[in-house]
């Protein structure tokens, strides 16, 4: 399995003017909204959320091939490049299957309502075929054993993942809950929410990140869903061993 890290960033870390990080010539402090695609052994790719910049994303890292979508809420820095998954259905001509809770997979037909209205042949849109899952329901996708789990974006509940026994991505949370703690327990590598430095609602702040990988001990953790807070290299330079920030196109074999 190979994890791609396609977007480490938060819509409130667009480049600021002035801003030392968003003008910085290193590229890890380039950061789209956040996204992971997920690669299983016989090349299926899964991805986590389909964020404005998918396209750009899927350019700048070769993606030829996409199998499957996950969402884990329907915020717009998660959904907003759904439209663009029409490039895939040309060259196979199998609608997407959409993967997602069912509050969310509503807010999809009403979002993206012309995908769903029956209109005039031709002129192309996107086809998808919605499907439900829910916390705790594991389902097996192209040899991807995937385990949806709660957890609360401020009041919001919503999605993480576990891909097999050994990884998860945990982004927009603020709370874990209890029955998802065991499932996060002792990971090989953990993707976890740090969107800055200050506290915030709906999102863990770098502090409550790092409390809470204290108690999950991953081997290894990477920041996502990151502001402009965080420049690259001084940010890793200060984190405690084995957590990191992500970056744009991070690729993990696991
Ligand atoms: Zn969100
Ligand atoms: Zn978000």
């Amino acid at each position: 399995m190979k994890v791609t890290v396609l977007g480490s960033g938060t819509s409130h870390g667009v480049p600021m003017i002035g801003c030392a990080v968003c003008t910085s010539p290193d590229p890890r402090n380039r950061r789209l909204r956040p996204s992971i695609l997920v690669t299983g052994d016989d090349g299926a790719n899964v991805l986590v959320d389909t964020p404005p910049e998918m396209r750009i994303a899927f350019l700048e890292n070769h993606v030829r091939r996409l199998d499957a979508i996950l969402y884990t809420h329907s915020h717009a820095d998660h959904i907003f490049g759904l439209d663009d998954v029409r490039t895939f259905n040309y060259r196979t001509g199998i609608a997407m299957p959409v993967y997602a809770e069912p509050g969310v997979l509503d807010d999809l037909r009403r979002i993206y309502a012309y995908i769903f209205q029956p209109t005039q042949v031709g002129g192309g849109k996107p086809q998808v075929d919605l499907r439900e899952i829910g916390p705790g329901e594991p389902l097996t996708l192209h040899g991807l054993d995937i385990l949806p789990l709660r957890v609360c974006h401020g009041r919001l509940p919503i999605l993480a993942y576990k891909f097999g026994p050994r990884f998860a991505y945990v982004t927009d949370v603020s709370v874990i809950p209890p029955e998802t703690w065991p499932h996060l327990e002792g990971l090989d590598v953990l993707m976890l929410d740090a969107v800055r430095r200050d506290p915030h609602e709906t999102h863990f702040h770098l502090d409550a990140a790092l409390e809470t990988i204290a108690l999950l001990q991953p081997k290894r953790t990477l920041l996502t869903h990151l502001s402009h807070d965080y420049d690259y290299a001084q940010t890793n330079a200060e984190l405690p061993p084995g957590v990191e920030l992500a970056y744009d196109g991070q690729a993990l074999e696991l």
